[in-house]
């Protein structure tokens, strides 16, 4: 094989090891069993195994400082110290445990995620900083936490550490840093009069300064990640791009730059971009292949461009043909000097290696490209270009084959799905009456008091019943056991609901691994990984499903155990669905049909189990769609489109059936102010919100006169694990019902309760249903 290539970049890889390492290591150190030594020890081991094999596999821009213990933003954070006075910090290096406080809270160890999402409560301790969405990915990083007065210093080394690790293997690389100002956006302050920006000056002398250490130890290129150039930006922002990199070119003539962008198109930001004092212009040409043209054309000549042709966010196969259809007049237009091929975004985001999965299917297999097959593709695409296809001809080849199996595979093409899915129409979305009319229809039916109480459908998954999950899927625990196990629990949590007096109940769930993978593995079109990790936040990681084919419904999914648990109670018992949006949210979703259409085709299945759900008596079906808030695009520009197919998609589930059926939705996420419009369009008959943390003032997005339906304000945060009294319920009641009518409102927590233990959830839901009788009590007296 040549050893001529185009320089190729990975931007970023996994760190936490192909077999889930980082995190063995992680919480060996926490729960004391491994010294600080040993952690640092196996971080090493990790990094080095990273360069390795990037350099085996013939990447030729070796990233460093992409490896973190726990997230990137959290290391910058520490890099300028940016270290809130609650962690006690008081100069010098950052000892690992004030790290790991500013990670986790200084009791460690309370991590919660329910929602794909996550919050930490440290108890006495102190608080973890706050955590968040990494742009649209489900990568969550710590926010950095700013006063006004804020000093910069360089507390920490890493970026300069690693690339003298690197050095010492053999390695010379490129360091990896989160741009200044798209690090300052990411943070926030306490203090609403601060504008993080406004911080900009103090900042980059800590910048120059690890920049000039790093050039001084030999870096010539350092990669430069700005994500916010492909956000909305206002002219302030601009500026201060401009203002940091014409520093850092004043300060660091000699020293190249490749500032990075990814996760969409810089659209209206590309004349800034071009015009910074950069060496090098990455781009995202996976999200935005679009925008590749406008690229050309504005770039200098001098300038290198970097192009993202490798989606770094997706799982699958690259058809290495035809970007090299694409690749070639670029090359030859700029010359071989000015242009480099890289993965869209960093690895980060795509498990590692697709041969840890002997058991998936092998057809599927061949369609599909992890992080280290990635990097082969990429490596692949750098030799083709410079010594011709010839050289690399066999991958190239197979690459082709694969694509063309996979568009028209019979396991991905379905003619009856795509027929049915043509035959949706806009009457097919819409419920048969307006609310009001469906509302008195299943008040007569169902009689609830007013303010009724109810759950969001999981109870506890307690050791027992993951342990019963485990033995089952190992082939332990007989089904027929396994069945009688979870019946058992199923019933005992209906009876309890029934003896503290819910008014609505749930079945609790045990079934259910996880909201997405358990409908995902009953429908067509899913597969699932063993070890096709992908770090979430922190130590917890996830495996998103693989939605690759036409989704279908071989056969009901949830009736035999909606039947069960309804014949234990007379209460009416809510069918328990997730939502197509949260289904698609939470998945690796094929590229080969837009979004919307997948989104549709799950919806299609849903809407039968909500049909067969009705036919089997369920007078309440839930459809969840936890995700629907986090998929909004990253430009406002794009927000009409998602939401308008999004919505489409949730009432196509839910509106095949009677006036008198009522359907709820739940949502965990809070900020609705800028998307009450839409979710009032999904048209629930009932909405379970978060609330309970912002204390109501989120509901001002619901006055009545926005939001007609009824509502269920959380008034008990399931995040954390103390047990809220009574009077704090009936406060947070009394705010709802300043801003709502009293008859919309019903009583529930604010998310599942499956990860939190039964002695906090028997009290706290005790107080619950005491809360909504007191109130009831009071609205009554005060009527009559
Ligand atoms: N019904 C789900 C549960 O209670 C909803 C979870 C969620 O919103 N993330 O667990
Ligand atoms: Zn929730």
């Amino acid at each position: 094989m040549s050893s001529l290539t185009l320089p190729v970049s990975a931007l970023g890889t996994p760190r936490i090891g192909p077999r889930r390492e980082l995190k063995f290591a992680l919480e060996s150190y926490w729960s004391g069993q491994s010294s600080a030594d040993e952690l640092v020890a196996s971080a090493a081991a990790l990094r080095a195994a990273n360069w390795a094999r990037q350099h085996a596999l013939g990447v030729t821009n070796i990233p460093s400082n992409d490896f973190s213990l726990y997230d990137h933003v959290l290391d910058t954070s520490v890099m300028v110290g940016a270290i809130p006075a609650v962690y006690g910090w008081t100069g010098g290096e950052v000892p690992l445990d004030t790290y790991f406080a500013m990670a986790r809270g200084s009791q460690g160890g309370a991590d919660d995620a329910t929602c794909g999402h996550s919050h930490h409560h440290a108890g006495q301790g102190v608080p973890a900083l706050e955590m968040t969405k990494w742009f649209d990915t489900n990568y969550h990083y710590m926010v950095p936490e700013f006063t006004s007065g804020q000093r910069f210093a360089l507390a920490s080394t890493k970026p300069l550490d690693e690339f003298l690790e690197a050095k010492a293997l053999g390695y010379h690389t490129r360091p990896v840093l989160l741009g200044p100002v798209s690090y300052l956006k990411l943070g926030k302050s306490q203090d609403p009069s601060l504008d993080p920006l406004s911080l900009l000056g103090g900042l980059l002398p800590v910048y120059v300064e690890i920049l000039r250490r790093l050039a001084a130890h030999g870096a010539d290129w350092v990669q430069i990640d700005e994500p916010c150039l492909v956000l909305d930006l206002d002219e302030p922002t601009r500026q201060a791009l401009r203002v940091a990199y014409g520093m850092f070119a004043y300060a660091l003539p000699k020293l190249k730059l490749m500032l990075t962008t990814y996760f969409g198109a810089l659209g209206d930001n590309l004349d800034t971009a071009v015009e910074l004092p950069v060496a090098g212009l990455h781009v995202d040409l996976v999200r935005a292949p679009e925008q590749l043209d406008a690229v050309l054309a504005k770039a200098p000549s001098g300038l290198v461009l970097s192009l993202g042709v490798v989606d770094g966010r997706n799982i699958w196969r690259a058809n290495l043909a035809t970007l090299l259809d694409r690749l070639e007049p670029v090359l030859a237009r700029r010359g071989a000097d000015h242009v480099q091929i890289a993965a869209s975004c960093s690895l980060l985001h795509v498990p590692i290696d697709l041969a840890l999965e002997t058991e998936l299917d092998p057809e599927l297999t061949n369609w599909l490209a992890f992080a280290v097959q990635k990097m082969a593709e990429l490596a692949t695409l750098g030799r083709a270009l410079a010594g011709g296809r010839e050289s690399v001809s066999e991958a190239i080849v197979d690459s082709v084959l694969a694509a063309s199996t996979r568009a028209t595979s019979p396991k991905v093409h379905d003619r009856a799905v795509a027929e049915r899915s043509a035959t949706v129409t806009a009457g097919m979305t819409q419920r048969a009456s307006a609310f009001a009319e469906r509302h008195a229809l299943q008040e007569a039916a169902l009689k609830l008091p007013s303010f009724p109480t109810t759950t969001i459908g999981s109870f506890p998954q307690t050791s027992e019943v993951r342990k019963a999950r485990a033995a089952h899927a190992k082939g332990t625990l007989a089904p027929l056991d396994y069945e009688a196990f979870l019946r058992r629990e199923t019933d005992a949590a209906i009876r309890w609901q029934e003896e503290i007096g819910l008014d609505v109940l749930v079945h609790g769930e045990f079934e259910r691994n996880d909201m997405v993978q358990y409908f995902g593995e009953q429908l067509s079109g899913f597969a699932f990984t063993k070890s096709g990790w992908v770090q979430s936040y922190g130590s917890r990681y996830v495996r998103p499903p693989i939605l690759f084919g036409d989704v279908s419904r071989p056969k009901p999914m949830t009736v035999d155990w909606w039947r069960y648990a309804q014949s234990c109670t007379q209460k009416p018992m809510k069918g328990m669905l997730t939502g197509p949006v949260t289904i698609l949210n939470w998945s690796f979703v094929r590229d080969d049909v837009p979004r919307s259409v997948a989104c549709r085709q799950i919806a299609l299945a849903i809407r039968d189990e909500v049909q067969d759900l009705e036919q089997a008596g369920a007078r309440m079906i839930q459809i969840d769609e936890a995700a629907l808030r986090e998929g909004l695009p990253l430009r406002r520009g794009e927000w009409k489109h998602y939401l308008d197919w999004a919505v489409e998609s949730f009432r196509l589930c839910g509106s095949g059936v009677g006036d008198a059926t009522q359907i709820h939705t739940h949502m965990c996420y809070s900020e609705f102010n800028d998307i009450i419009d839409a979710i009032a369009a999904m048209d629930a008959d009932v909405i379970s919100i978060e609330t309970s943390r912002s204390k109501m003032e989120l509901l001002d997005a619901f006055v009545s006169d926005r939001y007609p339906n009824d509502i269920g304000p959380g008034v008990y945060d399931i995040h954390s694990p103390r047990v809220p009294a009574v009077e704090e319920m009936t406060e947070l009641l009394d705010k709802a019902i300043v801003r709502l009518s009293a008859s919309q409102i019903w009583v529930n927590p604010d998310c599942g309760l499956k990860t939190r233990q039964w002695d906090e959830v028997r009290p706290a839901l005790v107080n619950m249903v005491a809360a909504a009788r007191q109130l009831r009590t009071r609205v009554s007296e005060a009527a009559g």
